[in-house]
C-alpha cells in the first residue's frame, strides 16, 4: 500500500508504540499521587514535556497536554474571550476546530471578523490589516493549511497585528505546521499554538497547547487541577510517552527526507498531465491539493484504493456533505472543488513510491473520464 493521506493521520512509529507500552506496563501509576511511584510517573511526564519542547523550539513558553488539537483550539477560542470585550479576527482558511467555535462566539453576539484568502491560499494581508483595530482581543491564523499545505507568514502577520492591537493575543493552529514547517514555535512569536500528535507518528487522542510565558488563559476543563491547573484530567501518560518518542523519531528521519524533491516531482507529474495544483506558493511540501479535471475526487479516491493507493479528498473531518469552505474561500467553483484530491506525505514516504502512485492516479483518472471505471 502507498499511503498518501498523512494530513488526515500518520502511521504510528514503532518506537512510539513501544514507548506507550512501557508507560502502561511500567510507569502506570497516577502521576498526581504523592508516593514515590506516582512522583516517578510525574517526572517521566516532565521528561517527555522537555523532549517535545526542545524538539519544537518552545522554550519561551509552556506546553500543556490536551486530548487533541480540536480541544486546544476550542480552549483558545472559548477561554481567551472570557470577560473580554472587543472583536476576534480569524482567517477564512481555518480548520473547523477554530472556525466553528468562532461561529459560536459570533452567534453569541461577539464581533468575529473573517479575513479572506487570496488565490494562493494565504491570508489576504491588506484585509488582515484592515480587520484589526484597537479593540481586537484575539487573532487566530492557521500556520499551514490542512487543505493545501500553504504556509501563512505568521511572523509578519504578528508584526502587522502588533501595530494595531498590541495587546491582542495571537494564536496559530499549528497542527500541520509543527516541525513540518521547519520553524521553531518561539521564533514564530505566537502567544498560543495548537498541535496534534497523530500528524507526527504518534497515536490519536493527544495534543498540546503552547502558551507563551506571560500569557494568561483561563482553563477550559476544570477539576483536579492537573497540568499546572490549566487542564484538569489525569494525564494520558502512555500517549505523552508516545508523543515524545514520535517527535524524536521524526527529527531523526527528517534529515533523510527530502520534502521538496517529493513535492516537486508530484507537482511536475500532475501539471504536465493537465491537472491544476491548488495554492501554489510557499508550501510545507507535505500537502498537495490537486484538481483533476473532469474526475470527481470521491470516485477517484475509491477507484485507486483497491490498487493500493490511499489518497484524501480534502479535510477528513470536513465531511462530504458540507462542501469545502476553505477551497471555496480561495475562489474555486463547486465543480472544481468536487475534483480536488489531497495528497499528503510524511517522513516515511518514499519518493519513487509516491511518483508511481501519482502515475496510477492519473491512469485511473483517464479510465474514469473514458467511462471505464465507476
Ligand atoms: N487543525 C488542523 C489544521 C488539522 O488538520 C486537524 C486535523 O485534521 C485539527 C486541527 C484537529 O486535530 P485533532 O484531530 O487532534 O483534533
Amino acid at each position: 500500500m502507498i499511503y498518501l493521506d498523512n494530513a488526515a493521520t500518520t502511521r504510528v512509529f514503532d518506537g512510539a508504540v513501544k514507548a506507550a507500552q512501557a508507560a502502561m506496563s511500567e510507569w502506570y501509576f497516577n502521576p498526581n499521587t504523592t508516593y514515590p511511584n506516582g512522583v516517578e510517573a510525574n517526572s517521566e511526564i516532565e521528561k517527555r514535556r522537555r523532549i517535545i519542547s526542545d524538539a519544537v523550539g518552545a522554550r519561551n513558553g509552556r506546553l500543556v497536554f490536551t486530548s487533541c488539537a480540536t480541544e486546544s483550539n476550542n480552549w483558545v477560542l472559548g477561554c481567551c474571550r472570557k470577560n473580554a470585550k472587543g472583536n476576534v479576527v480569524i482567517s477564512a482558511g481555518e480548520h473547523s476546530s477554530v472556525y466553528e467555535p468562532a461561529m459560536q462566539l459570533k452567534n453569541r453576539g461577539v464581533d468575529v471578523r473573517v479575513v479572506p484568502l487570496d488565490k494562493s491560499g494565504t491570508i489576504d494581508e491588506n484585509a488582515f490589516y484592515n480587520a484589526i483595530d484597537e479593540n481586537t482581543t484575539l487573532i487566530s491564523v492557521i500556520h499551514v493549511s490542512n487543505e493545501t499545505g500553504i504556509i501563512n507568514p505568521i511572523e509578519r502577520l504578528i508584526k502587522i497585528a502588533k501595530t494595531k492591537a498590541p495587546r491582542a493575543l495571537f494564536h496559530s493552529d499549528g497542527v500541520q505546521g509543527m516541525l513540518k514547517s521547519g520553524a521553531p514555535i518561539d521564533a514564530l512569536g505566537v502567544d498560543l499554538y495548537s498541535a496534534s500528535a497523530h500528524k507526527l507518528g504518534a497515536p490519536k487522542g493527544i495534543g498540546l497547547l503552547y502558551i507563551k510565558n506571560g500569557v494568561n488563559i483561563a482553563p477550559f476543563i476544570v477539576g483536579g487541577g492537573q497540568e499546572q491547573g490549566l487542564r484538569s484530567g489525569t494525564q494520558n501518560t502512555p500517549y505523552i510517552a508516545a508523543f515524545a518518542a514520535a517527535v524524536s523519531e521524526y527529527k531523526k528521519l527528517t534529515n533523510r527526507y527530502n520534502t521538496n524533491k517529493i513535492y516537486e516531482s508530484l507537482t511536475k507529474i500532475f501539471t504536465e498531465s493537465g491537472c491544476k495544483i491548488i495554492g501554489e506558493g510557499n508550501n510545507s511540501g507535505y500537502i498537495l491539493c490537486v484538481c483533476v479535471p473532469g474526475v470527481k475526487a470521491e470516485i477517484l479516491q475509491n477507484a485507486v484504493n483497491p490498487m493500493g493507493v490511499v489518497i484524501g479528498k480534502g479535510a477528513a473531518c470536513s465531511g462530504s456533505h458540507r462542501g469545502n469552505r476553505v477551497l471555496s474561500a480561495m475562489g474555486l467553483s463547486a465543480a472544481e472543488i468536487e475534483c480536488c484530491i489531497r495528497i499528503s506525505t510524511f517522513v516515511d514516504t518514499d519518493c519513487d513510491e509516491a511518483v508511481s502512485a501519482a502515475k496510477t492516479i492519473l491512469s485511473v483518472a483517464e479510465r474514469i473520464r473514458s467511462g471505464n471505471v465507476g
